[in-house]
C-alpha cells in the first residue's frame, strides 16, 4: 500500500513533530483463513519526530472491519484499534520521504483477535446437524447426547 509522509517541514528541527490524517481504503483480504472486508474509509494517523539519527514513527489506525464469527460463521461488523510505532534512520530516507503503508497491513493483520464473536452470547452452530441456534433449536443435541457427555450433564448437574 503506498502511503508516503513527506518530512522536509521538520527535517532541518531536531525534536520537531508532524501530524498526518489519512482515508485509507482497504480491500478484502484473507486473515487466518477468515476472508474479512472493511467499511471504508479506514482512519489512519501518522506522527513523525525528528529524532537525532533517526525519525520516529508513531501510528494509529481505527477501523471497522465485517468478518465471519467464529462461533456461528453469520458476518458481523467490529471496530478494531491499534498502534505501532517504528524507527527509520535517516540514511535510509530517499527524497524526504517515509513509507508508512506496508507497516500498516502488517499490523492490522497482526491485530486481529483469533476469536471473533457476533455477541458474547452466541450460541453457534449446532455441531451435530449444523443449524444457526441462534436462529432455531435443534432436537438433535439434546437427544443424542453422547453416553460420556451425559455423564459429565449429570454431573454438572448434581453441581447446581
Ligand atoms: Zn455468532
Ligand atoms: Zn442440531
Amino acid at each position: 500500500m503506498n502511503i508516503k509522509v513527506n518530512v522536509e517541514s521538520i527535517k532541518e528541527n531536531l525534536g520537531t513533530n508532524l501530524k498526518q490524517e489519512f482515508d485509507v481504503f482497504l480491500e478484502d483480504m484473507l486473515i487466518q483463513g477468515r476472508e474479512i472486508s472493511f467499511e471504508n474509509p479506514a482512519k489512519f494517523d501518522v506522527t513523525i519526530i525528528n529524532s537525532s539519527e533517526e525519525y520516529i514513527v508513531m501510528a494509529h489506525v481505527k477501523l471497522r472491519a465485517i468478518l465471519p464469527c467464529s462461533r456461528c460463521l453469520e458476518e458481523f461488523s467490529m471496530t478494531l484499534e491499534f498502534d505501532f510505532n517504528f524507527e527509520l534512520s535517516k540514511d535510509e530516507v530517499v527524497d524526504d520521504e517515509i513509507s508508512v503503508g506496508e507497516g500498516l497491513l502488517k499490523e492490522l493483520r497482526l491485530a486481529f483477535p483469533m476469536q471473533a464473536v457476533c455477541d458474547e452470547q452466541c450460541k453457534g452452530l449446532c455441531p451435530s446437524c449444523g443449524k444457526n441456534l441462534n436462529q432455531e433449536d435443534c432436537d438433535c443435541f439434546m437427544h443424542k447426547v453422547d453416553p460420556r457427555l451425559a455423564k459429565l450433564q449429570k454431573l454438572l448437574k448434581e453441581d447446581e
